[in-house]
């Protein structure tokens, strides 16, 4: 009988990770390609003032149009890259192509807004990064102090010294600096003050129960408040609904970002989305 229930057990875990394992395989197989063929795609997502809704700035998001699967979401290949490192090149691509997109923007009128490139552990660590920036903003011309970074906590945290002196290459050339996922890692409050970031963006995670978390709400105030003694902006992510919005205002958090204003579009729908009337 043991040994019976041990098979099955072992038939019950084993499968769902073979295909896992087997999906795993395949992306990273056709990954490797990816770049070439073209095949991926950014999308833009508003942050917008919590006080009038209007848009301040868009985060950058990449896709991937696979050729078979159509389009797959960031968290199940972005993870892959990082292991096999290309994220370096790809998030190369990001950071340049967002740029270009930008001055294409701007050049059809398009007001000039503030862009904000996810950034990985593993680029940011990466020997090349600051020649590779320096290189896109050249070849680009944009202005640098249009462009935002958003490293997550748990990335900054990793690598002290090294982290701190990118940082500050990155600062120093007018570029801006934001904390990603706020809440989830485990932030040394000794640091943060020393980081040159001006920005953090709370998890959505504190922001999906929060009209019925007094736990979540408390964590807000708690965010809130050390980011006014260090003089940071603050983002709420992953706002859904009016009534999140409104508790969100009314503990001071001046910028959103949510399905509630709107869903990541791809770069054509952006004119009219900065041009629809609030
Ligand atoms: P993130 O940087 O925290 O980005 C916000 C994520 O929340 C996006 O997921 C966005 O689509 C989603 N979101 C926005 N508003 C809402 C909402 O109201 N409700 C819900 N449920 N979700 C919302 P997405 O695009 O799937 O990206 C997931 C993560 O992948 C990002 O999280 C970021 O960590 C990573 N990522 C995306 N693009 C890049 C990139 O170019 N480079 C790197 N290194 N990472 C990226
Ligand atoms: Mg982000
Ligand atoms: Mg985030
Ligand atoms: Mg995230």
């Amino acid at each position: 009988y043991a040994k019976a229930a041990g098979r099955n057990n072992y038939q019950f875990y084993a499968e769902p990770m073979n295909a896992a394992a087997a999906r795993h395989f395949e992306l990273e197989t056709h990954l490797r390609g990816a770049l070439q063929r073209e095949e991926f795609v950014l999308f833009y997502q508003p942050i917008v003032g919590t006080q009038d809704g209007r848009v301040q700035g868009l985060e950058v998001l990449l896709r991937w149009r696979h050729p078979e699967q159509g389009l797959v979401a960031p968290d199940d290949f972005i993870p892959i890259l990082e292991e096999n490192g290309l994220i370096v090149p790809v998030g190369e691509w990001v950071i340049r192509r967002a740029c270009e997109q930008s001055m294409a923007w701007q050049r059809a009128g398009l007001p000039a807004l503030p862009l904000a490139v996810n950034l990985s552990a593993r680029q940011f660590v990466h020997r090349g990064l600051m020649q590779a920036i320096r290189t896109i903003v050249d070849d680009t011309g944009i202005d640098p102090g249009l462009l935002e970074f958003e490293i997550t906590e748990t990335a900054l945290m990793q690598h002290g010294g090294q982290t701190l002196e990118t940082l500050g290459q990155i600062y120093s050339m007018g570029i801006r600096l934001s904390i990603d996922d706020f809440g989830t890692g485990y932030s040394s409050l000794a640091y943060l003050k020393r980081f040159p970031v001006r920005k953090i963006k709370i998890d959505r995670a504190f922001v999906r129960d929060l009209e019925t978390s007094s736990e979540d709400q408390a964590i807000v105030a708690a965010v809130m408040a050390l980011a006014g003694s260090l003089q940071m902006a603050v983002v709420a992510e992953g706002v859904e609904n009016e009534a999140q919005l409104a508790l969100l205002r009314r503990a001071g958090c001046e910028f959103a970002q949510g399905y509630l204003f709107a869903r990541p579009v791809d770069a054509e729908a952006i004119p009219a989305l900065l041009q629809k009337p609030d």
